[in-house]
């Protein structure tokens, strides 16, 4: 894969930052209403110099930056046809992008060389870049870390939107596994605590969400373990006082999966 290294010199235009719910694995290769408004979704965006993900499949103990050129595909799932693990997602990688996440940051962040695109990350751009042709770095989640650490954490990153790199958080806001079924419905807590963050998203009320234990039964049946929800908090931590928030996907389903996706700016 060829690739143009991104210069970083500053845009005239603010790149817009972008929460996905990614859910199955299968919206990689299925044509469904959610693998639609993330193509239409990557359509509508500015064309990056490279792209940042906050995946919430990759949870190491500190905080690491992918920096290989050429990042592997992970096939991180188990029991799926034969069909998804042979999708790639040959994208090149950015040890330049790499670098200035490490230099903006004021926590250290370590340069990994292991890691790759899990998929949290390739199920999203296959559909949103299907020309894998823009260079791709993955954040780690600290998983030792308080959220309210994820929240400064985006807010140091947020000067790289105006050097043309989009951001991608990739998660679910509610995720529960446990006591998801294989129907295309909302349990009432579900449902409940999605439209709850809808509100205070588009109030701009970022403490309530940082602080989302205080939501009580809803919230914590929505987000048993918080890797899910954490990428969220980067991308929130990026927004500018007063900038527009949309949702390109929003719909709760297997009983347990919001797939709620958030477009700001
Ligand atoms: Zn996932």
């Amino acid at each position: 894969m060829a690739s143009v290294q991104p210069d970083f010199s500053p845009t005239n235009e603010k790149m817009p930052v972008i929460f996905v719910g990614h859910g199955s694995p299968m919206n990689a290769v299925e044509d469904n209403e959610f693998s639609r408004a993330w193509a239409d979704a990557g359509r509508a965006l500015p064309r990056p110099q490279a792209i940042l993900v906050v995946s919430a499949h990759w949870q190491t103990r500190g905080t690491q930056v992918t920096a290989m050129p050429a990042p592997k595909t992970i096939h991180d799932f188990y029991g799926f046809p034969p069909e998804l693990y042979q999708q790639q997602y040959p994208a090149p990688g950015s040890a330049e992008l790499a670098k200035r996440v490490q230099e903006i940051t004021p926590a250290p962040v370590a340069a990994d060389m292991g890691w790759g695109l899990d998929h949290g990350a390739w199920s999203v751009l296959l559909r949103m870049f299907p020309g894998a042709d823009i260079p791709v770095v993955q954040l780690s989640l600290d998983r030792t870390q308080p959220p309210a650490y994820h929240y400064q954490l985006g807010r140091a990153l947020r000067s790289l939107r105006d050097r043309g790199v989009l951001v991608i958080g990739s998660g679910n806001m509610v995720h529960n596994l446990g006591i998801m079924c294989w129907e295309d419905r909302a349990h009432d807590w579900a449902t409940e605590f999605d439209a709850t963050l809808e509100k205070l998203m588009l109030a701009g009320d970022h403490e309530a969400i940082i602080d989302y234990e205080r939501w009580g039964r809803s919230a914590a049946l929505s987000i048993p373990t918080n890797e899910h929800f954490l990428p969220l908090l980067y991308v929130l931590g990026m927004q500018e006082p007063g900038e527009p928030v949309s949702f390109f996907a929003h719909r709760v389903t297997y009983c347990a999966i919001s797939m709620r996706s958030v477009r700001i700016g």
